[in-house]
């Protein structure tokens, strides 16, 4: 095939232990290669990235000399393939999956305690030891990849040997609901979910605009609350403010005790990240600790999976953990997160935050809190993503480049002044940045 005769041509231009190391792993895709693409797969991100960096113009270079036709390069994971298609298969009609198992890992021991996420850790332990006793339900929020999933779990894992719990995602719980429907056995989901001493329902915010489901939640609340069973809800926001969810829901949701989780403060990702280390059996020098801690956003998940990829990568090739190879993974990241990111994303985020309509932030209106908006999806553009000013002024219907060049100004000198305005920035890229790597 010629995607392998270019392979092989390859290895008489590089060095051995690189042919060794990277190119002999690559497989060619012939299916999804065309005339002027070819497609390659690599066993993983590692092997993926660094053929992306090095090699990619080599190798087009030589198909181009060879079936002289310009040939872009795609080096692609086969992982995240596979990984589709298991959970795709995993989607059957059965509704075995519809309430995940509890994760053992995620215990209160394995959950570091920092200012930023204290409340939720204590509410969370008092509601394990005494369950339907001290705040039901118990409401945790926060934003995404800051543990409210890890401390439902650690409820659930301290009561599992004595109680029934079951834990789902709020859309679990609906497709289970569904199921059952179309079944023609809703007594088989109530069965199942009013008949547990501790019902654990993460993202609740999904509810939104589900009138069906919201009607069929209030009736297994309200029989799990009569019986002084435990109910305990994630969000990424405080039930006052999700949208599309029915008033008696929400009054619901405040009887207890309502607890938010902040994004942690650098000694707590420290601490956070050496825990992490610890429980995987990885060793990292302090400096790139530290470093990690102050480069990365506060998205745990995110923080976790470079020290997973950094790990992998140094097994791979069998060298230490350098600060160096910890800016690249770190670096590449940061590419690939904004490769996710759309201007139509960021306009949606800040439009619903700001509570104005997305086509009024395109739009030239003067209204002053469309103007902020607008300024504001200007700056968040410019630092999440790769468009130019010109870009950005064409997307927005502006004159020139200067009005964008002016509102970033405008932000960034708000951003100096006014700290309120500086975390509602901050916020918000955190949100648009979740959503993309929520994505990949
Ligand atoms: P969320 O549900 O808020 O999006 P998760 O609970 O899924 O976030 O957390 C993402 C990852 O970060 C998990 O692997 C979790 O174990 C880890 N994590 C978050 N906060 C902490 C913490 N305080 N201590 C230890 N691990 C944490
Ligand atoms: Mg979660």
């Amino acid at each position: 095939m010629l995607g392998d005769k270019i392979l092989e041509m390859l290895k008489e231009e590089i060095p051995q232990k690189e042919y060794e190391r990277y190119i002999k792993n690559l497989s060619y895709d012939e299916k999804s290669s065309k005339a002027d693409l070819a497609v390659y797969i690599a066993p993983n991100i590692f092997i993926a990235n660094w053929v992306k960096n090095r090699y990619t113009q080599k190798l087009s270079h030589l198909f181009e000399t060879h079936t002289g036709i310009k040939t872009d390069i795609k080096i692609l994971t086969g992982k995240k393939e596979v990984i589709k298609k298991e959970t795709k298969s995993a989607e059957p009609q059965t509704p075995s999956t519809t309430s995940t198992k509890i994760n053992p890992p995620y215990t209160f021991e394995n959950f570091v305690v920092g200012s930023s996420n204290q409340f939720a850790y204590t509410a969370a332990l008092s509601v394990a030891e005494k369950p339907g006793k001290v705040y039901n339900p118990l409401f945790i929020y926060g934003g995404v990849g800051l543990g409210k999933t890890h401390l439902l779990h650690a409820i659930g894992n301290y009561n599992i040997k004595e109680k029934t719990v079951i834990y789902a995602t709020i859309e679990q719980f609906m497709n289970d609901f569904i199921y059952h429907l179309r079944n023609h056995n809703p007594e088989g989901f109530r069965e199942k979910y009013r008949k547990c001493d501790i019902l654990l329902i993460d993202d609740i915010q999904f509810l939104s605009g589900k009138d069906k489901t919201q009607e069929e939640f209030f009736h297994t609340f309200n029989e799990l609350h009569t019986e002084g069973k435990q109910i305990v809800l994630t969000s990424d926001q405080h039930p006052k403010k999700i949208a599309g969810l029915e008033e008696r829901l929400k009054s619901r949701f405040e009887w207890g005790l309502i607890a938010d989780i902040q994004p942690p403060e650098l000694e707590t990702k420290i601490a956070i990240i050496k825990k992490k280390c610890e429980l995987n059996r990885i060793e990292l020098d302090e400096e790139i600790i530290n470093y990690l801690a102050a480069n990365m956003d506060s998205n745990i998940r995110e923080i976790e999976g470079v020290i997973l990829k950094l790990n992998a990568y140094s097994t791979l090739v069998g060298q230490k953990i350098t600060l160096d190879l910890a800016k690249n993974v770190l670096s590449e990241q940061k590419k690939d997160q904004q490769k996710n990111i759309t201007l139509q994303d960021i306009v949606q985020v800040v439009a619903s935050d700001l509570n104005v309509k997305p086509s009024e932030i395109k739009s030239k209106s003067r209204n002053r809190q469309i103007a902020n908006a607008r300024r504001m999806v200007i700056y968040l553009a410019r630092t999440l993503t790769p468009n130019s000013m010109p870009a950005l002024a064409q997307f927005f219907g502006m004159k020139d480049h200067t009005s964008v060049s002016h509102a970033m100004k405008k932000v960034k000198e708000l951003i100096e002044k006014d700290a309120d305005f500086k975390l509602k920035i901050e916020e918000l890229a955190h949100k648009i940045k979740s959503n993309a790597s929520e994505q990949s």
